[in-house]
């Protein structure tokens, strides 16, 4: 393609007719060329500061060299400065939708591209090119492909099209090369600053999405940046966060927890510290949360700003000072329980010693409450418990405290009392606090309440004592006759202290799991096997150790306590026997006391029926023993319980037989399987003639009845073949095997080896 400039004047004919132009052209090509090269450069410059944004600056680049060169379309190619590989940044078409590209995104640089500019004059025809399908397009057959570099790296390329294209000239490529550098700059710059901008941008949306409060502090403590979930967990919005303090938002009682490791943080004496604390929110309410903080210093070392992390903790502090509530109070009432009293009573105590000051416990316990429980159900039982709380608390003072032990039992402590006269009108008021009648479910009902007083220091020196002391006159002021209050000192001796003592402790063995079972085995004469075992009640008490069943047995008759502690004892046996079984254990029948307040209780067989079942125990292997006494007491009656429970397949024992002064007549009438001979006429065979006269005939009694004859307390080998000798069935004593734990019999019985004992 030539620039061609012509000049020339008209010629006319005689009769003025135009004829044409004389004149001379001259070949303007070159100057035209550096004009548009001219024209090139300045587009490219002007273009390029007028860019907002990478997108558009190249699109105009690509528009303004495309305008000034006459070309058809243009693309620019970005090259993925890690894998050389082409990226599609932005094309410009001088017609709508035209678009033609030699070039592929995702495929990597061609190495031809890499020395400089290059023209394809027809692409189609052109060997070289492979991708002369996608070239093929509008009749735009040449190609001009333009490398953008910096420094030595290629970050991209322009491609243009055009029609017809004439190769390009050295002064064109030169002006392309200066171009391409321009751009190469412009692209960079502008690469980078997005590249920040996205970064930016991902980074506080990242600080708003987070599901984590984010702050930064400044020096004074004001912030100077909060994030929304920080707003939003306290209440405020941003302007008005940033326009306060932490100190400004702390609770009260955290205003400077966070000081000393502040302090720190600036120092560069620690990284970063962990702390809770509570905030309030802007309606008031605290909420607690979790804080890591770091602090930012500029590249001089100079203190920035404190970077917070806050997290709501609020649900954790929660549930943590429910379990502790929980783990101190009384879930019915609200009161503090026995275990929160035991610390406030310690606390009181010690204070209490400290100004030489006077305190007073009340044990308070309901008279009648089993009844209401019993007649009017469980619900109605905590409706008065319930009441019972709030009328405690309405008879003494703010700093006074009432807490609930457990069942009907509360207690209350009086702190800085005067006199005994004092804790006495507090009684007084309690006990017609308590008197006052009650509407439960529709039924008036009316209970009193029994109370025991303990002065500090004077009946008692620690919350031990106290405590105990205070128990103790409660159990005197039932037996006064109830709806009375009676003070430690005044009547109680040292024996009765110490029953009560006992007693006391024996009411709450059961709930507090104080009784184990041992067992003790029988074996067989004629085999020497293992045939049955005898369940043993122990009880270890913290404070009085082990307590022999001689000693707490007859009390837990007197005070009504064997029934519930005979119930533990027959389910537990049975559980154990089964469990025994289902260890591969032989079958051996158990053996289980009974005394006669169970006898006599009207809901004995009901029990033993229920245990059975509930246990899986086989009624055939459980023998229950009753002892001789008992049954005389009241033969008629227990002639016909013994017989209801032998309809359950249960077998039968007389125990302790030959203490009870019963004939051989009256053994016939009941429906016993086992005599068990009483150690007494066992301790001194074979030497005592008479006890050998007495154990002779009971035995030859039982047998004559069909009894399996048992012999207690059998402790030497002469006793032993004394026994053996009378044909006496079975022996139970030390000398065999000493009463012992669950484990160890399982373990006798399992490697005992059965010979016949002579
Ligand atoms: P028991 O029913 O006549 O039980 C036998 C007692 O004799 C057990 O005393 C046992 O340890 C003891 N003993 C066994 N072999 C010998 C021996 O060779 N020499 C000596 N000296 N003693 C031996 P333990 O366990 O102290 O029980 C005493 C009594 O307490 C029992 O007499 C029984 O009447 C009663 N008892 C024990 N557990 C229960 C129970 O669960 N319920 C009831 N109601 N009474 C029970
Ligand atoms: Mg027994
Ligand atoms: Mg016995």
């Amino acid at each position: 393609m030539r620039y061609l400039s012509f000049s020339g004047q008209p010629i006319f004919d005689r009769r003025n007719r135009f004829k044409g132009y004389r004149g001379v052209a001259r070949d303007v090509s070159a100057e035209t060329r550096a004009a548009t090269l001219a024209d090139l450069e300045h587009v490219v410059a002007r273009v390029l500061t007028e860019a907002d944004g990478v997108e558009d600056g190249l699109r105009r680049v690509l528009q303004g060299m495309c305008e000034s060169q006459q070309w058809s379309a243009g693309t620019f190619w970005g090259v993925d400065e890690q894998r050389d590989v082409l990226r599609h940044v932005v094309d410009w078409s001088a017609t709508e939708g035209g678009r033609r590209s030699l070039l592929v995104a995702g495929d990597r640089l061609p190495g031809w591209l890499m020395g400089g500019p290059v023209w394809i004059g027809d692409v189609v025809r052109e060997p070289g090119t492979q991708r002369l399908e996608r070239a093929a397009g509008p009749g735009w057959n040449t190609a001009l492909m333009v490398p953008v570099k910096s420094g030595p790296a290629t970050i991209g390329v322009l491609e243009f099209y055009a029609s017809r294209l004439a190769a390009p000239e050295p002064q064109f490529l030169g002006v392309l090369r200066v171009a391409s550098v321009e751009i190469g700059h412009f692209y960079q710059r502008a690469v980078a600053v997005e590249k920040m901008r996205e970064s930016e941008e991902r980074f506080s949306s990242t600080m708003e999405l987070a599901a984590i409060g984010i702050v930064h502090v400044e020096d004074s403590g004001r912030f100077i940046y909060v994030n929304p979930q920080v707003c939003e967990m306290l209440g405020y919005t941003e302007q008005e966060l940033l326009s306060m303090t932490v100190k400004g938002i702390s609770h009260p009682g955290d205003v400077n927890v966070t000081d000393d490791a502040r302090a720190k943080l600036r120092a560069r004496a620690i990284k970063s510290f962990k702390m809770e604390k509570r905030y309030l929110r802007k309606d008031g309410t605290p909420v607690w949360v979790g804080l890591t903080i770091a602090s930012k210093f500029d590249r001089n070392g100079n203190f920035q700003y404190d970077i917070s992390v806050v997290e709501d903790i609020s649900a954790r502090k929660g549930a943590e000072e429910r379990i502790q509530y929980l783990a101190t109070h009384d879930g019915l009432t609200g009161l503090p329980n026995r275990v929160m009293f035991g610390q406030i009573l310690g606390l009181a105590i010690e204070t209490a010693r400290r100004y030489d000051r006077k305190l007073a416990v009340l044990f308070i316990d309901l008279d009648r409450f089993k009844i209401v429980n019993d007649t009017l159900g469980h619900e109605a039982g905590d409706v008065l418990l319930r009441e019972t709380a709030a009328r405690l608390r309405e008879c003494v003072r703010a700093s006074d405290v009432v807490a609930r032990l457990g069942g009907d039992e509360f207690v209350v402590l009086l702190q800085e009392i005067g006199e005994q006269t004092q804790a006495a009108t507090v009684a007084r008021n309690i006990l017609s606090a308590v008197m006052k009648p009650l509407v439960i479910l529709g039924q008036e009902c009316r209970v009193t309440a029994s109370i025991g007083i303990c002065m500090h220091p004077s009946e008692g020196q620690d919350d031990q004592a106290v405590m105990k002391h205070a128990d103790m006159a409660m159990y005197v002021a039932k037996e006064e006759g109830k709806n009375t209050f009676e003070f430690f000192s005044d009547r109680l001796k040292p024996q009765s202290v110490e029953r009560l003592s006992l007693e006391a402790n024996l009411r709450r063995a059961l709930e507090l799991d104080e009784f184990t079972l041992h067992y003790q085995a029988k074996v067989n004469f004629k085999t020497g096997a293992i045939t049955g075992v005898e369940a043993l009640l122990r009880w270890q008490n913290p404070e009085l150790g082990s307590v022999s069943p001689a000693r707490f047995i007859p009390l837990a008759e007197e005070t009504g306590l064997i029934v519930p502690i005979g119930k533990w004892v027959l389910r537990t046996a049975c559980r154990q026997s089964v469990a025994w079984l289902a260890q591969g254990l032989p079958p051996v029948n158990m053996s289980v006391n009974l005394s006669m307040r169970q006898l006599n209780d009207e809901g004995l067989l009901r029990e033993i029926q229920a245990v059975l079942v509930e246990t899986g125990m086989d009624p055939s292997l459980l023998e229950l023993e009753v002892t001789e006494s008992t049954i005389m007491h009241n033969a008629t009656r227990a002639v016909q319980v013994l017989t209801a429970i032998k309809t359950l397949g249960v077998k039968l024992a007389i125990d302790d037989f030959g203490t009870g002064y019963s004939s051989l007549a009256h053994l016939k009438r009941f429906p016993v399987d086992t005599l068990k001979v009483d150690r007494s006429f066992i301790r001194d065979v074979p030497n005592d003639k008479e006890d050998k006269a007495i154990a002779e005939a009971i035995i030859a009694m039982g047998k004559t009845l069909s009894l399996t004859v048992v012999a207690e307390g059998v402790e030497t080998p002469e006793q032993q073949q004394f026994l053996s000798e009378r044909f006496c069935d079975e022996m139970q004593g030390y000398y065999f095997s000493t009463p012992v734990a669950a484990q160890d019999f399982a373990e006798l019985l399992r490697s005992h080896d059965p010979k016949p004992l002579l």
